[in-house]
């Protein structure tokens, strides 16, 4: 499943560089922790490489018992601490960059990305890599997630020899981790080689219901108040069948909504026959954030690249609204969607 000769290239890379930099997308989510907190920990068992996590953002709180021992000063935040992660970048020989498709999905790093003269290596499962930024591209859709990907891979590599048991023990939780909450939980994007992943990783004693403990019963009460009443009074759906829901920043202080707290919600109105697209739209500083979910037969992805100014996968994507480039404030939010998205389903979708 995973070409030999690239794996050969990987091992390649990481033997001959002294400075190793992991990077993931802005407000990194499971997957994005999951999967480089495994490289980190895959890299600092087997090599003597200095290694690095360079976040645009800090993790959320959520996922705070999967970084668990990584000592933090590995982790460098470009929100918190600027200079240092530029710096990082700038000095890295070998930087590996997982669950992303272009520089501009890590924000503010992307400019250090781009002119910083390390190797740069793609581990991603995201439609339309950017490949010429990469000496060596990790790329493909037919799999549940970036983790995933990886599990495959780390096994490859001589250190594991075609064995998961040969796994550092925290890399394969973050493993789990990542293709659990990409998946919704085995909900989407599964495919077989998934079952085989989670199954294997079972056998070499990763606690399952450990994690779900930590991702799905850890929340705070006011998450469960929000999601009452979004679906009470905030919950629209239109005549084209796409139901969207708009958080402003009032609600969202009103309920003290920290990030993640709103992770699945988007999914929900899926359920009902006729909803055929689902939006979620948070306002956060001067711009809005889109999350959008469809269900097969509605690209998701298409919608959001035409209308949202983002992308992803073909069920699952997203994106951002500027203010005012696109809305004069998050009041015009609801009409912003409305319109657009039936545009979009009466004129441009392709079935
Ligand atoms: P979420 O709604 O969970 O934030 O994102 C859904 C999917 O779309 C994720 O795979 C995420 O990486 C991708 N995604 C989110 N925002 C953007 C964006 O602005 N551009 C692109 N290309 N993908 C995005
Ligand atoms: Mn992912």
């Amino acid at each position: 499943m995973i070409d030999a000769s690239k794996i050969k290239q990987l091992a390649n890379l990481i033997e001959n560089a002294s400075e190793i930099s992991v990077v993931t997308h802005m407000k990194p989510d499971g997957d994005a922790m999951g999967s480089s907190l495994a490289m980190y920990h895959f890299l600092t068992s087997f090599t003597k490489c200095d290694v690095r996590i360079v976040l645009n953002d800090r993790y959320p709180a959520n996922l705070a018992f999967l970084v668990h021992e990584t000592a933090l000063p590995d982790i460098i935040v470009y929100n918190e601490n600027p200079d240092a992660a530029v710096q990082r970048l700038n000095n890295s020989d070998l930087i590996i960059c997982l669950d992303f498709n272009a520089f501009h999905r890590t924000d503010k790093l992307e400019e250090s990305l781009t002119y910083s003269s390390a190797k740069k290596v793609l581990i991603d499962h995201h439609l339309f890599p950017d490949s010429e930024h990469f000496v060596l591209a990790f790329s493909t859709q037919e799999i549940s997630s970036a983790s995933e990907l990886l599990f495959h891979i780390l096994k490859a590599m001589p250190q594991c020899d075609g064995k998961a048991s040969n796994l550092p023990m925290k890399a394969a939780e973050a493993l789990m981790t990542g293709m659990t909450t990409d998946t919704n939980n085995f909900n989407n994007s599964v495919y077989p080689s998934t079952f085989s992943m989670a199954s294997e990783l079972i056998a070499i004693g990763v606690d399952r219901d450990r994690i779900l403990f930590n991702l799905f019963n850890r929340f705070g009460e006011n998450r469960l108040r929000l999601l009452g009443t979004m679906l009470k009074d905030l919950l629209t759906i239109t005549e084209d069948g796409v139901a969207y829901m708009v958080l402003d920043k009032e609600i969202q202080e009103r309920y003290q909504i920290n990030e993640g707290d709103t992770e699945g919600f988007v999914n929900m109105p899926l359920s009902i026959d006729k909803v055929r697209m689902s939006l979620l739209l948070k306002e956060d500083g001067d711009r809005v954030r889109v999350s959008i979910r469809s269900k097969k037969g509605t690209s998701a992805n298409r919608c959001s690249r035409l209308h949202f100014n983002g992308g992803g996968h073909e069920n699952a994507a997203g994106g951002r609204l500027n203010i005012p480039a696109d809305i004069q404030s998050i009041s015009e939010a609801g009409e912003y969607i409305e319109k657009h998205t039936h545009i979009y389903l009466t004129q441009e979708h392709e079935a």
